[in-house]
């Protein structure tokens, strides 16, 4: 009778042992996905106890995002529905992030502009027709930018004008990833969409290290490292998306919305950090139109961090991130802001 009473405590032990192996298996396991979506690669690694079928469902979701609600190019999406028929009906989830972005820009003095699409399309940058129109031109399509509102679920865009929500799809996709990876029993979550990264941890002592790229080196270079928690970080920098005209000058994508030209407020990238994926990406575009010090009041206003690289070679910090930046790339200068 003993026999079998250690027998089975033995049993039972070696059951628990197992079991807290298998376990550990499937938590530690990660999965890695990536894919192309928003004219961008998307790549997803979620580590623990997540089924196979939550990348499908990252996947299928970041593609709905673009094609059905955010795409000014996709026939079939909300925006360009609205584009075409200076307005209409969208939906709750579309209504939100437009009425979130109707306030960002206020604040912003409209560095943030919903809907630059005269002027973007006039300029073409990153696509076939991409070409530096002459004044008169910007002055007619600066004529129909800010010419939208939303009222409830009703959007208004008046003739001539056109939304365009290429500064914030990556971001909205990193909030959604975010939002379905929470339901599931992941520990960690890293989720690349183009400039706008979801960094999440179930623990929330866990911290990443992030490179902030170095804008002046390849793709791979980083110019700092950030030590950052859970958060959304977007950046925007001069050298995505340029192009070269004739006369040998370049042009990046990111435009003021005050004078229709590419921005020129000394800096040569921004990262932003904040709990919101909308919000970083938003940011990141404001900030790069602002520069770094008009910057501060806006950062503020969103209880967000960022990181600006100016032209000079300087690295500012913004918000506190005091002690967790690291400059990896030896013509930077470190200048930490105390705010
Ligand atoms: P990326 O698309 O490289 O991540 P951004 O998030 O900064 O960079 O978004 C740039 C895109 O946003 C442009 O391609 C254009 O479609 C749009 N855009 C450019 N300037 C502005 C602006 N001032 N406000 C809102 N959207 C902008
Ligand atoms: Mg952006």
């Amino acid at each position: 009778m003993k026999k079998k009473l250690l027998f089975a405590a033995l049993a039972l032990l070696l059951a628990a042992v197992v079991g807290l192996i298998g376990y550990d298996a499937l938590t530690g396991r990660t999965q890695t996905t990536d894919f192309f979506a928003m004219d961008t690669t998307v790549s997803v690694r979620l580590t623990g106890c997540v089924k196979p079928e939550t990348a499908e469902q990252i996947k299928a979701m970041v593609r709905h995002l673009d094609t059905d609600l955010l795409s000014r190019t996709s026939e079939g999406s909300e925006i360009a529905a609205v584009n075409r028929a200076h307005g209409g009906t969208v939906g709750e989830q579309t209504a939100a992030w437009l009425q979130t972005l109707k306030e960002l820009e206020e604040i912003s003095g409209h560095a943030f502009t919903a809907d630059l699409g005269a002027l973007t399309g006039l300029w073409g940058i990153g696509t076939e027709n991409e070409r530096v129109p002459d004044r008169d031109e910007i002055q007619a399509a600066l004529a129909h930018t800010k010419k939208w509102s939303i009222n409830g679920r009703t959007v208004t865009v008046e003739n001539g004008a056109a939304l365009d929500l290429g500064a914030v799809g990556k971001g909205i996709a990193c909030d959604e990833i975010n939002a379905i990876v929470r339901q599931t029993k992941a520990k960690k979550v890293i989720a690349a969409v183009g400039g706008s990264v979801l960094l999440y941890a179930k623990n929330p002592k866990e911290t990443f290290r992030v490179g902030i790229r170095d804008p002046r080196g390849e793709a791979n270079d980083y110019a700092a490292v950030l030590t950052v928690g859970s958060c959304c970080i977007s950046t925007s920098g001069s050298y995505e998306r340029v192009f070269t005209a004739p006369d040998g000058k370049t042009y990046h994508h990111i435009f003021d919305p005050s004078n229709g030209f590419p921005a020129q407020s000394g800096l040569l990238s921004v990262t932003v950090l904040c709990d919101s994926g909308l919000l970083s990406d938003a940011l990141s575009t404001a900030c790069f139109v602002l520069g770094c010090e008009k910057s501060e009041e806006l950062l503020k206003a969103y209880d967000a961090k960022a990181v600006f690289i100016t032209e000079e070679n300087k690295i500012i910090t913004a918000g506190d991130l005091a002690g967790r930046l690291e400059i990896t790339a030896d013509q930077y200068t470190l200048v930490e802001e105390s705010q």
